[in-house]
């Protein structure tokens, strides 16, 4: 059976905003006659807030937090109960205290279900101080450091740089490929992402998706006039 799965940020919304309201009308109305899931990154929250309670009562199931968060018309039927190690706590806090990087806007280390994530200028920080903290990543790579460091001392725990301030940590299951053991072999899978470079949060799904379809999209006007080629196509 075709199974249709969406990325979020960047293939149906622009990056951390609201769906376009006549796409939305078009995709409520395609999730009528398709099976259409999706998977994000992101919280249910932040998923209601961009694509509205329509899209989410009108698809089959929500993957957030990377597949750790799952719920089915607005309800959530499974939640990962993983829970990263004291010895990481402590990693995270001797870099928050080591960074030379000099504001600490508070929320640094944030528990989501199935990850955590970690922030030195912290998730409180305005626009203009997450510029700042941008600027100095850029100079010092120091997320990635970060998440070197500790991809190295926990061979266990998966750490990759997510976002533009963030680090994304959680076990090395936890990313968008660990959603297809919902799926049966049978299913044709059509998958739909804008970052499915090596590296990139939909590159461990497509990898895993080797008998489906994988299609990398620019944005979400790409990904509206991708879907409509296919339909010309199908019929
Ligand atoms: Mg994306």
């Amino acid at each position: 059976m075709n199974k249709f799965i969406f990325d979020v940020d960047g293939t149906l919304t622009p990056s951390r905003q609201t769906i376009d309201p006549e796409f939305e009308k078009w995709f409520i109305d395609f999730c009528g006659s398709n099976d259409v899931y999706l998977v994000t990154g992101s919280d249910y929250a932040k998923t209601l807030e961009q694509v509205g309670t329509d899209v989410c009562m009108s698809v089959k199931r929500i993957y957030n937090c990377s597949g750790a968060d799952v719920y089915e018309k607005c309800i959530n039927v499974r939640t990962s109960d993983w829970k990263a190690p004291k010895e990481l706590y402590s990693l995270l806090n001797g870099w928050l205290q080591a960074s030379p990087f000099p504001l600490r806007t508070g929320n640094h280390i944030e528990e989501r279900p199935g990850m955590i994530n970690f922030s030195i200028v912290g998730r409180n920080a305005t626009m203009d101080e997450r510029k700042l903290y941008i600027k100095h990543d850029l100079e010092f790579r120091e997320r990635e450091s970060i998440a070197f460091q500790i991809n190295l001392d926990f061979p266990e725990i998966s750490a990759t740089v997510g976002g533009e301030t963030g680090i994304d940590i959680g076990p090395s299951y936890s990313n968008k490929s660990q959603i297809l053991s919902d799926f049966d072999k049978s299913d044709k899978i059509f998958f739909y992402g804008d970052k499915m470079e090596e590296g990139g949060n939909d590159f461990p799904l497509k990898k895993a998706n080797k008998n489906g379809i994988n299609c990398q999209v620019k944005d979400w006007k790409d990904t509206w006039r991708v879907l409509n080629e296919n339909i010309a196509n199908r019929t």
